[in-house]
């Protein structure tokens, strides 16, 4: 079994986002971090290898740099890491997006392509359902339990109401919830495996995709404003000089908060 595992690098959650004022995305060279619902994803493909064999695959679109964020997700076990990385991808909205990854995808040609539930930058929540469009595949999503039987796979999709269990034939895309798993730690002797992993970056003509079909030159949107959220109001930073636990109890307590 083949499986393909979306991930994305985002801003770690560490750092101050800010937008950029010209472009209006988000500016991402600081430093970066697997997609934290992507671990889930990631979990998952592993447990379904570890229980039938197989290739665990990781793809991704992004900067160059994404490939170091990868690397965590190869440190758990994945196999290798394709990721498509070109200057002309940069300002791709969803279906620029949805081009490239889906081109990348059909390269890979797995029996299963996993995606996390949302990226931690863009929360849209959506792609999966693009992408499985686009690939002419079915999908299962919000799936909080996934079981793989020959040549079909059934999740079992959280809802408000409940669940529902859905069945797909393979090839099949899967968005798993965050309540699937509980993603694993890489070990040392992964994290020392994962540097001699195939780590491969390719271009948009090595998969044969028209650069004007993604980027800012095939985004079908266009963000016209960005505003900051809204003040906290009433702040008060507390300096930890050893008596921080007091001062945080006496201020809750002066607001009966508690
Ligand atoms: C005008 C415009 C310009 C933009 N420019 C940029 C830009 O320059 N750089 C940028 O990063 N974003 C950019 N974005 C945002 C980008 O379009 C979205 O991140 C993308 O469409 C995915 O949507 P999402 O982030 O909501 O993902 P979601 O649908 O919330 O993500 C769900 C899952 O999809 C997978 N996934 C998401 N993104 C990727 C990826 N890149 N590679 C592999 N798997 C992925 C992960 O498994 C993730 O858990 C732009 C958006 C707009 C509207």
């Amino acid at each position: 079994m083949k499986i393909a595992v979306c991930v994305k690098q985002v801003p770690d959650a560490t750092v101050h986002k800010r937008i950029d004022p010209v472009t209006k995305r988000l500016d991402r060279s600081g430093e970066g971090a697997l997609n934290p619902t992507d671990l889930n994803a990631v979990e998952e493909a592993l447990r379904i290898k570890e229980g039938q064999g197989g290739e665990v695959v990781l793809v991704s679109l992004g900067p160059e740099k994404a490939m170091e964020s990868l690397r965590k997700a190869l440190a758990m076990g994945a196999d290798r890491a394709l990721l498509l990385s070109d200057e002309a991808a940069a300002g791709s909205d969803l279906v620029g997006t949805t081009v490239a990854l889906a081109s990348a995808l059909e390269r890979v040609e797995a029996d299963l392509v996993l995606f996390g539930q949302a990226s931690s930058d863009g929360d849209g929540a959506v792609l999966s359902a693009a992408v499985a469009d686009r690939l002419r595949r079915p999908l299962i999503s919000q799936v909080a339990s996934l079981a793989v039987d020959g040549d079909s796979v059934t999740g079992k999709r959280q809802t408000e109401h409940g669940y529902d269990l859905i069945s797909a034939p393979l090839p099949a895309v899967i968005a798993v919830s965050d309540a699937i798993n509980e993603p694993r730690y890489p070990s040392l002797k992964g994290i020392m495996g994962a540097k001699s992993k195939l780590q491969e970056t390719v271009a948009l003509t090595d998969l044969g995709v028209d650069a004007e079909r993604v980027g800012e030159a095939g985004a079908q949107t266009t963000v016209l404003d960005l505003g900051a959220p809204p003040s906290r109001g009433d702040q008060v930073k507390i300096e930890d000089d050893g008596s921080a636990a007091q001062k945080i109890l006496d201020y809750v307590l002066e607001r009966r908060l508690l």
